[in-house]
């Protein structure tokens, strides 16, 4: 999704999106739509610049999209200029995270996803 290159979906990171934070679903157990992308710092920002993860997932247009604990998974906690938590702490909030409504189907949620 980031740079476009096709990748098996068991090599990209799922990405959803969580009151106006971007999400890694390493796990892919969340519900709602999701997008995927290389867990790489380069289709990190390749998705970014191109404001992919807003296309991908729907957002409304301005809608708020905070990628910190995204780019704390991706990047890692000792990223330059980034001063957010840790990758564990990230798992954590992951998983603490509420979901919205009844999850769907495994199978119609991957339907949802965007891959690339
Ligand atoms: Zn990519």
């Amino acid at each position: 999704m980031g740079c476009r290159e096709r990748a098996p979906v068991t090599d990209l990171l799922r990405v959803v999106h969580r009151s106006g934070t971007l999400v890694p679903d390493p796990r892919r157990r969340l519900p709602g739509r999701g997008a995927s992308v290389h867990p790489t710092p380069e289709c990190l920002h390749a998705a970014e610049r191109r404001r992919a993860f807003s296309r991908a997932l729907r957002l409304p247009r301005g809608a708020a999209v905070e990628a910190g604990p995204l780019r704390t998974h991706v990047l890692g906690a000792s990223a330059p200029g980034d001063p957010g938590p840790g990758r564990a702490t990230a798992d954590e909030r992951q998983t603490a995270l509420p979901t919205d409504g009844p999850a769907t189907g495994r199978s119609a949620r991957r339907e949802q996803d965007v891959v690339g």
